[in-house]
This record gives structure tokens, sequence and C-alpha cells, in this order.
């Protein structure tokens, strides 16, 4: 058995797949590998170290996560989950930017995984977090309506060196890091700072 096997693929999946709505319980959707890396769906552009064009006030950069598609058609509450034990340092709730950064600790040290595009989340700041429950989920229908649609998917990212400290902000209160999504101009800044996520999900499991 793999001494890291707290590393679950449910970062991902939705494992159970369950749609609660009003109280009601539907039957499983699908029933996902979570031995595997094989059932992770990227969006179009969604690899990692792609290189994403300049746009207005933000210079040309890699990729420096992935961009995983719901693994259903729920677009009620397709849950979210950590991919392994850890513990909230980061939480950002405003709109299509909502984010969380999990730090976390294995025999090999110190990473920290990265969830962006988040909405519903279920988790407070230095909570500790276990692989088997929800953080978040997806976007549902009503916010990619107000927010678009190119939102459809949630950005994770696993981080080889600590997320960068933020001073105090009144209107995001428990944001406390920024990851290096931004600034990655070269191949070498995206090798010194992160992870390759399929592969780093991939070796662990
Ligand atoms: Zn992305």
């Amino acid at each position: 058995m793999n001494t890291v096997s707290n590393i679950s693929l449910s970062v991902l999946l939705s494992v159970f797949a369950l749609l609660r709505s009003e109280g009601n319980l539907f039957i499983p959707l699908q029933a996902i590998d979570r031995s595997s890396t094989n059932s992770i769906v990227l969006t179009d552009i969604g690899e990692f170290g792609l290189l994403r064009n300049e746009r207005p006030g933000i210079p040309a950069h890699y990729h420096t996560g992935i961009d995983i598609k719901r693994p259903s058609g729920n677009y009620i509450n397709e849950p979210i989950f950590s991919i392994m034990e850890g513990v909230i340092i980061s939480k950002r709730t405003d709109g299509p930017y909502a984010q969380l950064i999990i730090e976390h600790q294995d025999e090999r040290g110190k990473f920290w995984t990265l969830y962006e595009h988040i909405a519903g989340i279920e988790v407070e700041l230095y909570q500790p977090v276990t692989p088997d429950r929800p953080i978040a989920r997806f976007m549902n229908t009503m916010e990619l309506d107000k927010y678009g649609w190119q939102f459809d998917h949630f950005h994770f990212e696993v981080l080889k060196v600590a997320p960068i400290p933020l001073q105090k902000d009144r209107t995001k209160p428990e944001r406390h890091f920024s990851s290096y999504t931004l600034v990655c101009y070269t191949r070498e800044d995206l090798r010194k700072y992160f992870h390759h996520p399929l592969e780093f999900l991939s070796e662990r499991l």
C-alpha cells in the first residue's frame, strides 16, 4: 500500500455524485476510478504549461495549473475535494475568482494545492481538511450565467514552494496568500514554483 495513500483523486471527481437537491437524494450518477488520473478531463486549453496570451493588464504567461472539467452533468452541486489531508491557509470568496489554498505535509515535505473558480466553499480558514468531504463545488448554472461560461471548470495547482504572503485587505480578509499564477513568464519559473499536477497525482496515487 502506498504510504501516501491519503492522496486521492477526489479533488477532481464526484465520487458519489449524489445530487442533493432540496433534501432529495438521487441515485449516484457514476462511479469513478479514483486510483488513476485517467478519468480527469481537461478543458481545451486546460493543460499545464500552455502559454497564455497577453490580455489587458496581464502579460503573456504560462498556465500554472490544469483546468478540470466537471465530471458529470451536475450543474447544481458538483463537489470538489482536497487531494489529501491538509489545512486551509487562504480563502477568497469573491465571485468567479473564489479560491482556496491548502497546505499539506507528507514524508517528502510540504507542498500546497490551490483550487480556483470554485463556489459554495464549505470550509473555514485554518480548518484541517480530509479528502473525503467536499471543500467546495463547481459553479452552478446561475453562477455561470452571471460570471461567464468560460469558468465552467476549476483551476487546480500544486505548488512546490510556499505561496506569497499578502498584505491585509479588508475586502478579502481571509485571503492570506496568492500563488504564482500570473507571474510565470519562463519555463524555469514554471518548474521552480509548480509541480505538473497530473504527474504529481500519478506519482503519488
Ligand atoms: Zn487554469
